[in-house]
């Protein structure tokens, strides 16, 4: 029985570590490959034996160029679409960067550009400048200042060749930047919200008696203070950034040890942290429930609690869609937890907010029962003692998984099903 619970839970923790690798993976390979996937005869005139480039998942996010047999040939960047922002004269352009084996540039070339052709031309026919970066290191071309190092540009196409330069400097830059350790940040809010934590956990772990009065205390520390003071709040929108992007470990410390105590202690404990303690939106709508007179309560008919239970899931597939795809859709606007940024907050999300703050008044917590996809997901993965056994939610989450993988797998099929164009 022991056995079986602990299995069920690796399954549980494995599916929800397997989904976040891959919806990185994924946003990796869109942003390197971008608009234009990169082919293998476009590197011939550096590598003549190449037969295939492999994606490289880490910072650094280029190509490796491989033989036949696999043998790795060299490296291979592309400007786009980190260096998107670099305008030369009307228009950005991509350029592929090739290294050698010892990380040495051995050239790069224009692939495409949205600047005049003309000035595209010259900047490609001026073989001094095509040679800028030859033979520099990865660290020599980041750290590169062209002014000093007199780079001028290219006679008549001085902007397009200048955007040209600064594009591969920044590219490699901006890896760098991502490859170079940078100190973890604690700010007064990162230790308020450790402290936060501290004590929601002593209210979860202490024993019974006072804890009721300490812990209505504390909703409202929750509300005022994590809510709408701090505004740290977990969500999908912050799940699934961190998901594509990385976690934001070293700027926000705080926030990353709240989520993870939010997944790990329900996972390890069977202590529903977050929802029971940490949530400024679950304490709010108990607060509304606490004030709204008795005979409002409402008990929702057994069909219609069992047909609306599937809702938080449906919406954990719609997330999956709009990050995988990716669908130009502010997730932050499925639930109600920006509207504690009351400054930047969206009309949807306050809209959900209010709702779901007015349905309280009725069926207690009817929100994170029937509408919240993050309290779903933390509830996916607590833990339920030896007599757990594998249920529909561990079905509806293996099939989440397996939608993910077509979506990665699959990707251009399922872009064009839905857009009716190629991607
Ligand atoms: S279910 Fe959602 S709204 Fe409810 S407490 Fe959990 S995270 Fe907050």
């Amino acid at each position: 029985m022991r056995a079986r619970a602990a299995l069920l839970q690796l399954y549980r923790l494995g599916v929800l570590l397997a989904v976040a690798w891959l919806i990185r993976a994924h946003h990796l390979r869109l942003r390197v490959e971008g608009d234009r996937p990169v082919r293998v005869e476009e590197v011939a005139g550096w590598f003549t034996n190449a037969a295939g480039l492999q994606l490289d998942l880490t910072a650094r996010g280029g190509f490796h160029v491989l033989d036949k047999a696999g043998a790795e040939l060299g490296y291979l960047i592309r400007t786009l679409p980190h260096a998107d922002r670099t305008i030369g004269y009307c228009g950005i352009t991509d350029t592929l960067v090739a290294l050698d084996l010892n990380g040495r540039v051995l050239g790069f070339k224009i692939r495409h550009s949205e600047d005049t052709k003309t000035h595209v031309g010259d900047v490609m026919a001026d073989r001094h400048f095509r040679k800028t970066f030859n033979q520099m290191t990865w660290d020599q071309v980041a750290g590169m200042d062209l002014k000093q190092a007199g780079v001028e540009g290219v006679s008549g196409a001085t902007m397009t060749s200048l955007a040209v330069a600064e594009g591969i400097v920044h590219r490699f830059r901006v890896a760098q930047g991502e490859l170079r350790p940078q100190p973890v940040r604690w700010g007064t809010r990162d230790i308020g919200l450790a402290a936060v934590l501290a004590f929601a956990l002593w209210l979860s772990f202490a024993k019974a008696e006072g804890r009721e009065r300490w812990r209505r205390w504390f909703q409202w520390l929750v509300i005022g203070y994590v809510g709408f003071l701090n505004g740290d709040l977990l969500a999908q929108s912050l799940f699934a950034g961190w998901a594509k992007s990385g976690i934001a470990w070293r700027m926000a410390p705080g926030l990353v040890l709240f989520a993870a105590a939010a997944v790990l202690v329900p996972w390890a404990t069977r202590r529903p942290l977050y929802c029971q303690q940490l949530c400024p939106h679950g304490a709010l709508q108990e607060v509304v429930t606490r004030f709204a007179p008795g005979r409002w309560r409402w008990t929702v008919p057994a069909s219609l609690d069992r047909a609306l239970r599937w809702l938080p899931g449906a919406l954990l597939f719609g997330v999956l869609f709009v990050v995988m795809l990716p669908l130009d859709f502010d997730l932050a606007s499925l639930e109600p937890f920006d509207a504690y940024v009351i400054r930047s907050a969206g009309v949807a999300t306050i809209l959900v907010a209010v709702v779901g703050l007015g349905a309280a008044m009725f069926v207690p917590k009817a929100y994170c029962k029937y509408g919240c996809p993050t309290g779903a997901l933390l509830e996916f993965v607590r833990a339920r003692g030896v007599e757990d056994k594998f249920g529909r939610r561990d079905w509806v989450a293996g099939l989440l998984l397996l939608a993910g993988l077509a979506m990665h797998w699959q990707h251009a099929a399922f872009f064009q099903l839905i857009f009716g164009t190629a991607v």
